[in-house]
């Protein structure tokens, strides 16, 4: 037992979490999707001309709890992500897909997400 899941450390919404209290409509976002798995909202201080966060409804923290039980979950997240920069007409210039994790990892709000940032060339590494 190494993770939320396995451990049954519970995924329900946590009233803290900004990114909860989004979903739940508590606070006004810029919502470009959303279905019965995710939504998707414009980042409220862009890093690029196109800058999404495609996040579960579900609280979790981060990647580092995830566990294969969430496949489908995350291919539903990668899925609306890659149809929503073809739809934005980023795909045949590319674009980059992160998720951060942790302090070190640049993380700032404790609830899954990834960020869609496009219309521009991305650096690597990162900072
Ligand atoms: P991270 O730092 O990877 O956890 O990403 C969190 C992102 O959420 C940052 O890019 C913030 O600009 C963004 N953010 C913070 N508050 C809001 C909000 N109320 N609506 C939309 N995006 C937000
Ligand atoms: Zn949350």
């Amino acid at each position: 037992m190494n993770n939320q899941a396995e451990a049954g450390v519970s995924r329900a919404a946590d009233p803290a979490c900004l990114f909860c209290r989004i979903v739940a409509g508590e606070i006004p976002a810029a919502r470009v999707h959303e279905d019965d798995t995710l939504i998707a909202i414009r980042d409220i201080a862009p890093r690029a001309p196109t800058h999404v966060l495609f996040l579960p409804r579900e609280h979790i923290v981060s990647a580092a709890e995830l566990t294969r039980a969430d496949g489908s979950m995350l291919g539903r997240l990668f899925e609306a992500a890659a149809s929503f920069a073809r739809a934005e007409g980023l795909t045949d210039a590319g674009y980059r897909m992160v998720t951060n994790v942790g302090e070190w990892g640049g993380q700032t709000v404790g609830h899954l997400h990834i960020h869609l940032l496009g219309g521009r060339s991305m650096g690597w590494p990162p900072g």
